[in-house]
């Protein structure tokens, strides 16, 4: 059967137009029947009167023949019970005794006569033939249809007649009725069926009427939702979510659908904003940091056989981050968007222009100037910069300082040529320079390092390094939950060296391995030395260079590191950066799972800065994620930064992640951290980098407020 092309409302219709039917039809039936039925019991009826006069004549005739009443007397009563008996509206009884009309109150004048004599309308002939068979059957009753007038005369009708012949007597009592008489018997019948037939159909209209109400209109109302769901009008709020029945259900099941698509589209809203701003800065319209370093990646391929030179100017304005604050940000950015569109103007379109951080752009140039021009663009971007910009009434004159690098031999990494350059407009400006080249301040440098190459090898042997800790609280419940491990060196001649230097350097000459275990082994030293002073101490982080990360036996030592000392892996977390996850996307999912499963919990370090995004991490099994310096060192001031770190919480929290903002130094950006829902913060604020004692004191004190 095939009804799914029809609407639910066409085929309610049908079911009522089949019941009604099928009412009908019942009813026509059971009037057909009980037309027999009527009959039937006519019948009865008749049987039943005839057989009590039949016993009463009987007894008068007993009484008459025993003497006991007189002739004349049983003559009398006779006639009393044949007048008086009758049955129904009409029915009437007669008695023929030997072929002739005995008694008949209807018709007294023809009392007395032979039936044979009888008038010809009163069919003598069918009577006596009746007669005939009746006295030849031995039940002696017989029921027989003839025609025959009404007493009263007027045409033959149909007539059911009975007789019966009293039992040892010549006397026959009749009687019948006029078929014609029991119309009205079924005329009534015939109406109460067809008033009944009428209600039950009226009631199931009604019933059709309203089972259309409750459930066509919501199901097609629903249906039209649901339609306009499916071509995204997912605005709109659902109807009958409040019904009991299974259209609420219904309703409520696709109100849940629709709040699922609200949801994707909330976050499809972010994730194309954070794409956005992944590549875009949004004040200048420019790139922003991330993409220029795409680009300038893509430039260095691309000459790498040639070894073509490449060049990449940092461009960094002065004194923009004191104007802001007098300003405010609005003519801030109207300043910046000012600058911007000058050089814009100013560049041909195969340079590629980026805003790298609040007040400093970058540049690649793409056609490789000779020396001179080199000099001249520099010179023209810096005069264009210097030339007044208009704010209201104001007029407002920024200076910029310009370091520039070039590939090969500044570096042939992005990152190298883009820090270079900073370093190199930082120079410049400390010089008192309009513009450095980094290959001017290289050589210093190059000899520095190369010193500081030849001592890291003797370092450990000499026992240089040491570790401090720095706390990183909980910013709900200002407790320090873990605390980062920093290696420091100790140089006997030049005093302090930041890791940012070294771990650098000890990469690039094989060194940074025995580095890092050397600090796994010490932080596990440190740990079993708490654990037997019965010190409650929080989890311990250590950066760990990818180098050692992605040594195939690295699970391995670990964990004979810290068995060696029998401290539980679980008091260890490892801060690793974006870059060792742009390995093969398998084999790192493995490799975290491996190295998690030893007890150890993973960071993502300086998140933010490196190719590395959410999506990736995504499919990654880590715990936290560390948003880099860089966005927070700037979060009460640029506005950017702030988006970006509030969509990195958002989309974190969405994968379940912690996250923890390091470098945090004043309290406004607490504040807006707070406000932002971050999990974790970790800076000078809080606490700086602590000698083992003092954060042994501050894990005691700790533990007092705890206990107290
Ligand atoms: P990182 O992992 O991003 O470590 C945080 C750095 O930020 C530390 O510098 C820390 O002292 C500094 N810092 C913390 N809070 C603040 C703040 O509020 N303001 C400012 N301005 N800085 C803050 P540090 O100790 O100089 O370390 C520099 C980098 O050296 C580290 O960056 C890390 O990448 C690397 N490093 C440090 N220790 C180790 C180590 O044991 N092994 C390896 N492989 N790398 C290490
Ligand atoms: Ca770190
Ligand atoms: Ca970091």
């Amino acid at each position: 059967m095939q009804l799914s092309n029809f609407s639910i409302r066409s085929k309610l219709i049908g079911l009522v137009m089949i019941l009604a039917l099928g009412i009908i039809v019942a009813s026509g039936l059971a009037f057909c029947f009980s037309y027999q039925d009527t009959l039937n019991g006519k019948k009865e009826q008749i049987r039943s009167v005839i057989q009590a006069s039949a016993n009463q004549i009987s007894a008068l005739r007993n009484q008459q023949q025993s003497g006991q009443i007189s002739q004349h007397e049983y003559q009398q009563r006779l006639r009393d019970l044949i007048y008086t008996v009758g049955y129904g509206e009409e029915g009437y009884l007669y008695l023929i005794e030997n072929n002739q009309l005995l008694l008949h109150p209807r018709l007294p004048q023809l009392e007395g006569q032979a039936i044979s004599e009888l008038p010809e309308q009163m069919r003598p002939n069918l009577i006596l033939s009746g007669l005939d068979e009746l006295f030849r059957r031995s039940a002696g009753q017989h029921f027989w249809n003839i025609y025959w007038p009404r007493p009263e005369g007027g045409r033959s009708i149909e007539k059911l007649t009975y007789m019966q012949q009293i039992q040892g007597s010549d006397l026959v009592l009749g009687t019948g009725i006029y078929l014609d008489d029991l119309y009205p018997i079924y005329l009534q019948r015939a109406l109460s069926y067809l008033g009944l037939t009428l209600f039950i159909l009226i009631s199931a209209l009604i019933s059709a009427i309203l089972i259309a109400r409750n459930i066509v209109r919501p199901v097609k109302a629903l249906s039209e939702q649901m339609g306009q769901l499916a071509h995204g009008d997912i605005d709109q709020e659902i109807r009958f979510t409040h019904h009991r029945d299974e259209i609420g259900k219904i309703a409520r099941a696709m109100d849940h659908f629709r709040d699922h698509l609200l949801e994707n589209k909330r976050l499809r809203y972010v994730q194309e904003h954070v794409q956005f701003l992944e590549n875009f800065d949004p004040v200048t319209r420019l790139y922003n940091r991330h993409a220029i370093g795409e680009a300038l990646e893509r430039e260095i391929i691309r000459n790498f056989d040639t070894q073509e030179k490449v060049y990449f100017l940092f461009i960094r304005l002065d004194l923009l981050r004191n104007l802001t604050i007098e300003l405010g940000d609005e003519q801030r950015d109207e300043i910046l968007v000012e600058t911007a569109n000058r050089l814009r103007l100013l560049l041909s379109v195969n340079h590629r222009l980026a805003r790298l951080s609040e007040g400093s752009f970058g540049l690649i140039l793409i056609n490789k100037p000779d020396d001179l021009k080199l000099e001249q663009l520099a010179q023209s971007i810096l005069e264009t910069m210097q030339q007044p910009i208009k704010l209201g009434n104001l007029q407002i004159q920024i200076g910029a300082r310009i370091g520039v690098t070039s590939f090969p031999e500044d570096g042939d990494q992005q990152f190298e040529l883009i820090g270079r350059a900073e370093i190199a407009a930082k120079a410049a400006r400390k010089r008192e320079q309009n513009w450095l080249c980094y290959n001017q301040i290289r050589d210093q440098e190059a000899h520095q390092r190369l010193e500081l190459w030849q001592d890291l090898s003797t370092a450990l042997e000499q026992d240089q390094f040491h570790l401090v800790f720095q706390p990183l609280f909980d910013l709900n419940h200002n407790t320090p939950l873990s605390a980062e491990t920093l290696l420091r060196w100790n140089h006997p001649r030049l005093g302090p060296i930041s890791p940012a230097v070294f771990v650098p350097l000890a990469e690039q000459s094989g060194l940074i391995s025995s580095l890092d275990y050397w600090v796994l082994s010490a932080v596990a030293r440190q740990c079993r030395h708490w654990i037997n002073k019965q010190l409650c101490f929080p989890r311990i982080a250590v950066n760990l260079s990818g180098i050692s990360f992605l040594r195939s036996d690295f699970e391995q030592r670990l964990t004979e590191i810290f068995r060696r000392y029998q401290v539980p892996l679980w008091h260890l977390e490892l801060e690793l950066t974006e870059g060792v996850l742009i390995e093969d996307l398998t084999h790192i999912q493995e490799k975290l799972k491996r190295v998690r499963a030893t007890g150890v919990s993973i960071s993502i370090d300086d998140f933010g800065t490196g190719y590395s995004s959410l999506s990736r991490i995504k499919n990654l099994p880590v715990d936290h994620i560390k948003i880099d310096r860089s966005f927070v060192e700037d979060l009460d001031s640029n506005p950017q930064d702030l988006k970006i770190v509030q969509a990195i919480i958002l989309m974190a929290h969405g994968l379940q992640l912690k996250v923890v903002a390091e470098g945090v130094e004043t309290e406004q950006q607490l504040s807006i951290l707070r406000e932002a829902q971050c999990d974790i913060v970790q800076g000078f604020l809080l606490s700086k980098p602590l000698a083992v004692e003092q954060f042994e004191s501050l894990i005691d004190e700790d533990l007092i407020i705890e206990g107290a």
